[in-house]
């Protein structure tokens, strides 16, 4: 007998037929005779109307209140789904996240979880139940509702699968697994039917949404596996594992964009001690999370100070940047506010020096212009144009032939 953790995201639970559905599924499973754990989203599209009706009493919401309401999603998917068990005489029972005791730390809208209890689900599962359990939410040491952020019920999954040592978590979308691009952006995406906890991280923070960053920290900080795996067709979908020698894998493992950035660049800073660390705290204060960063030299006593955030920061940020060119003097800001970001994430760039060449070249090809770089041991990441992107992830992911099966691949895999 296994414990399995199962996690459905929002568009698998979108109405009462794929509630049903989902049932079904977990039905299965408690057939062959596991344990049983249920996490659940909000059905598809719910968080996204919480947050517009949120938005259009005040913009400025109490975070406290903000959290009650666009937590509450999960709590009607949970009961459906634990009434659509019921239904069909299998004994289930819902609970939010603050009753089965998860607790997080204050921070509403994207708290962390600080510890999960696992008492109530122990009790349920020797009592033979199935325990369905709203994702996304949590609960802080005052009492109050937290959220976890954008996705976050991946992380729900994966922090009770970590508590209970659960022998699988399975995160159930509806993809087949994670692809080496998003398929709904390139129908030639391939599925990666092993990919490790690293380069999972990397693209998770770089724009694949198929798995909140913080689920996967969280299971390679817990070595957790997680698959991911499709709620419509079947398949063994995707393994996100510890690095393994034998895994077999590409010099590159895949491409991730974040389609909504923007560029922000002032030119004439003075060249004084301690002028970026300024210019960055001024912009951090402001709440801004800044992505890239880029200085150049440009004349003598001067330099350009580049940097992007995302395009809903823009008005924000454009503010801060103006108050410090009035306060350094003599400053020229330059944006472009349409501007998108593509990463090539892969294992093997650590091994291989003509991996950003080949990435740059096949830009060039298509005559995109790159606007900034920057790398780390296993990821490049380019600014283009938003215009650009997608003829841009097409001409890599040919580059790389990441449209070809692994064993069509030559020269073949990196060891
Ligand atoms: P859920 O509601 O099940 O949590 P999400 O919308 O959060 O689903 O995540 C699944 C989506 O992630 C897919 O529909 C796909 O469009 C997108 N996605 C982005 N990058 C990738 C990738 N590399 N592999 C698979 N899916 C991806
Ligand atoms: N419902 C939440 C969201 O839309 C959490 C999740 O789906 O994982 O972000
Ligand atoms: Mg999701």
């Amino acid at each position: 007998m296994a414990l399995i953790v199962q996690k459905y995201g929002g568009s698998s639970v979108g109405s009462l037929d794929r509630i049903h559905h989902v049932a079904q599924k977990v039905i299965k499973a408690k057939d062959e005779g596991h344990h049983v754990i249920v996490v659940v989203s909000a059905m598809y599209g719910e968080t996204d109307r919480l947050i517009r009706l949120a938005n259009a009493l005040t913009q400025d919401h109490d975070p406290r209140e903000y959290d009650v309401l666009i937590s509450s999603g999960e709590q009607v998917s949970m009961a459906l789904l634990s009434m659509a068990l019921n239904a069909k005489n299998y004994p289930a029972r819902s609970f939010t996240g603050p009753q089965i005791g998860i607790y997080t730390d204050n921070i509403h809208t994207k708290a962390r979880i600080l510890e999960v209890k696992t008492d109530i689900i122990q009790r349920e599962l020797t009592q033979g139940r199935i325990v369905v359990i709203a994702g996304f939410q949590g609960v802080n040491v005052n009492g109050d509702i937290t959220t976890l952020g954008r996705g976050g019920s991946d992380t729900t999954a994966v922090a009770i699968a970590a508590a209970l040592k659960a022998d699988e978590c399975q995160i159930y979308t509806d993809v087949d697994g994670v692809y080496t691009t998003d398929p709904h952006f390139l129908p030639e995406a391939r599925l990666i039917p092993q990919i490790s906890f690293e380069e999972m991280l990397e693209l998770s923070s770089l724009g694949a949404r198929v798995l909140q960053i913080r689920s996967v920290e969280l299971a390679s900080k817990h070595n957790m596996p997680i698959r991911v795996l499709s709620t419509f067709s079947e398949g063994n979908g995707t393994l996100v594992t510890l690095e393994d020698k034998t895994m077999r894998k590409r010099l590159v493992s895949g491409i991730a964009f974040s389609a909504e950035e923007a560029i922000i660049s002032l030119s004439g800073v003075p060249r004084k001690l301690g002028v970026e660390g300024h210019i960055l705290s001024k912009v951090s204060e402001a709440n801004i999370e800044i992505d890239m960063i880029a200085q150049n030299a440009s004349i003598e006593e001067k330099s350009d100070f580049t940097f992007t955030v995302h395009r809903r920061e823009y008005a924000k940020a454009m503010k801060v940047v103006e108050e410090l060119a009035t306060e350094l003097g003599s400053i020229t800001i330059k944006t472009n506010a349409k501007v998108a970001k593509l990463s090539l994430v892969g294992i093997g760039m650590r091994s291989n020096t003509g991996i950003a060449s080949t990435m740059f070249k096949a830009l060039g090809v298509e005559g995109i212009n790159i606007q900034m770089i920057t790398t780390s041991e296993i990821k490049i990441s380019v600014v283009l144009d938003e215009t650009h992107l997608k003829r841009g992830v097409e001409a890599i992911h040919r580059a790389f032939e990441l449209d070809k099966p692994l064993d069509a691949i030559n020269p073949p895999i990196f060891e």
